[in-house]
Parts: structure tokens; C-alpha cells; sequence
């Protein structure tokens, strides 16, 4: 985990458990390099129906693999792509690369399964986003009623009237949006009835200590009443536990994100549990050898 100690140097582990501490510099000198390096890649998280107990999608999630610095988590390196301005071209790649991962999924499954790609802050300020998503989409021929795009509440208080504009344009593109990181942010809820959300996913703090703390079980309830009362979905995030899972499926929580049911995979493995999951729903006994 790696923290900014105000001193421009970052302290982080790599995946072979060593600890790194390198320059602010040294980061962003080897970020600048890794698009073209080809060090990126996505891993995609299932999210699963909690009622048809069924895979309805995934969300993509980027890993770097630095050349110098090893594995770097996008906690680290996605603040210095947004401040540096190289997350539109990151984010460009991810939208890319999701959407045609993404374009497969369905003749899989039979059914349509959604792509959740996260748009930052900085992404969401750009004009070039629209035509960046609508390229993406174009060229993967991936149907647009299979792309969701993961922002945040900031992103709409920062500019409202923007981003109603956008979000109208991206429902109108026939594509999904999706509040992140629901609750953590310092805005009022009296957005969420103006603008075209389709779902709020509940921050993984209010999940991590249920059934323990009766507070946070009071708002994950309050969240759910109130986005089913605006007819908006309710996805829980970082669900690990067999008692979380219960208390979700209790509050009529809609979908779920976490360990307990799958890790982030990479494409292939994530196709392996979505035809699992399939061949499992149609009632195909499989054998043995071929489950997950
Ligand atoms: P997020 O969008 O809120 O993603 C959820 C994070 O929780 C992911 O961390 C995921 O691996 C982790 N997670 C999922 N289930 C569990 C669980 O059951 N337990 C625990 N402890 N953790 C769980 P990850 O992959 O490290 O991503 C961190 C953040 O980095 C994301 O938070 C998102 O804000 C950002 N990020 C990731 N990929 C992208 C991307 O392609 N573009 C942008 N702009 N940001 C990204
Ligand atoms: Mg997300
Ligand atoms: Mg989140
Ligand atoms: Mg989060």
C-alpha cells in the first residue's frame, strides 16, 4: 500500500512482497513509458445477481506491471496519470481494450453481460470522453447496452450542469452509469432524482465490518431503501463473507461485487467462470474435471 509522505516519494510493495520507495519522478518517468511498453492490462471482477444468483457482468480493472517498479496499484499510479494528464490516453486504452475483451461475452453466456469500465475525474472533463467511448464502441462492436461507466459523485457535484449534459449524452448512447464509491462522498443526495443514473454501488467501507457495526448496517439499509425508492440499482462492493452476503440479500440489495464470489480474473479465466456459470444455470451437469 503505498502512501505519499509529502515528500514526493512513494513507498509501495510489489508482488514479489518487496518494499519499493521511489520518486515521484521515477514513477511518472516509467508510467510515461508503460502505454507503449505494453504494461498494462485488465483483470475483470464478476458482479453478480443477488435474486438469479447469476453473473450480469464484470467490472475491468487495470494492472500495471512496470518494467522497473514491478506491480503498481492503480491507487498509486492512477492520481499521477489523472495529475500528469496521461490518464486520457490510459483511459482511452482501458475503454478500448474492455470494450472488445467485453464483445465476447455474450455469445457466451447467451445473454447480454455488461462491461464496467471506471472514467476519473479528470477523463469525465474532457470533451474528447464522448467520441472516446463511442470509438471504443464502434470499433469492438460491442452493443452499448453492454458498457458501464463507473464515476463518482464528485465528478457530477463538480459540475452539474455538465455533467447532466454527459450523462444524458451516454443514455443516450444507449450505455449505463453507474455511481462508485457510493457514500463516501460530501455531496447531498438531491442529484441522484436529476440526473440518468441506472445504478449506486455502496463503498466497500460501509460492507467491510457487517454484521459487526450496527451503524454501517443501518446505512447500507438507508442506501437501499432510498436508490429503490428512485428506482435506481443497488450493487454492494467487496463483499467477503457468507453473513455480509445474507445481510445484502435481507435488504433486497440488487447485485454484488467481492472475494466471496470471485477475485479479479484475467479475460480468460473470467470467460471460463462465465460459461461455468452459464452451462451451471442451464442445469448441464459438467464434468469434474472442467469446473472452476
Ligand atoms: P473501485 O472502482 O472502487 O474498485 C474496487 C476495488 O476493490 C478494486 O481494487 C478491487 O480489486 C477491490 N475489491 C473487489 N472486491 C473486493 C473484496 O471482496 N475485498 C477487498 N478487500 N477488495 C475488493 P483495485 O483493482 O486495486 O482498484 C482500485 C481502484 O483503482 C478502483 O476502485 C478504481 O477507483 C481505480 N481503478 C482501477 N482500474 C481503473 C481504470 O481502468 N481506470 C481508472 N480511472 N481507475 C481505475
Ligand atoms: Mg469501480
Ligand atoms: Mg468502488
Ligand atoms: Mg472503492
Amino acid at each position: 500500500r503505498a502512501k505519499d509522505d509529502g515528500k514526493n516519494t512513494f513507498h509501495f510493495y510489489s508482488a514479489d512482497g518487496n518494499a519499493n520507495s521511489v520518486s515521484r519522478l521515477t514513477l511518472e518517468n516509467s508510467l510515461r513509458r508503460a502505454l507503449e511498453r505494453n504494461e498494462f492490462s485488465l483483470l475483470y471482477q464478476a458482479k453478480l445477481d443477488l435474486a438469479e444468483q447469476n453473473i450480469i457482468g464484470a467490472e475491468a480493472l487495470i494492472r500495471w506491471h512496470s518494467a522497473e517498479l514491478g506491480m503498481v496499484s492503480p491507487q498509486d499510479f492512477i492520481p499521477v496519470a489523472e495529475e500528469t494528464g496521461m490518464i486520457i490516453e490510459i483511459g482511452e486504452w482501458v475503454l478500448q481494450q474492455a470494450c472488445r475483451d467485453a464483445c465476447h461475452w455474450q455469445e457466451v453466456a447467451g445473454r447480454p453481460i455488461r462491461v464496467g469500465v471506471n472514467i476519473s475525474a479528470r477523463q469525465f472533463r474532457e470533451d474528447s470522453l464522448y467520441q472516446a467511448i463511442s470509438n471504443a464502441l464502434e470499433e469492438s462492436g460491442l452493443t452499448p447496452n453492454c458498457l458501464e461507466l463507473e464515476i463518482t459523485e464528485s465528478m457530477i457535484m463538480q459540475n452539474a450542469e455538465r455533467a447532466s449534459q454527459m450523462l444524458q449524452h451516454f443514455r443516450n448512447l444507449g450505455s449505463y452509469v453507474l455511481i462508485d464509491d457510493f457514500g463516501t462522498g460530501y455531496s447531498s443526495l438531491g442529484y441522484l432524482k436529476h440526473f440518468p443514473i441506472d445504478s449506486l454501488k455502496i463503498d466497500r467501507s460501509f460492507v467491510r465490518d457487517i454484521p459487526q457495526d450496527s451503524d454501517d448496517m443501518a446505512i447500507t439499509q438507508a442506501i437501499i431503501a432510498m436508490a429503490h425508492s428512485l428506482k435506481i440499482n443497488v450493487v454492494a462492493e467487496g463483499v467477503e463473507t457468507q453473513a455480509q452476503l445474507e445481510f445484502l440479500r435481507g435488504q433486497g440489495c440488487d447485485q454484488l461485487q467481492g472475494y466471496i464470489f470471485s477475485r479479479p480474473l484475467v479475460v480468460e479465466d473470467f470467460v471460463g467462470l462465465l460459461r461455468f456459470d452459464t452451462a451451471r444455470r442451464a442445469g448441464r451437469t459438467y464434468a469434474a474435471g472442467l469446473q472452476l
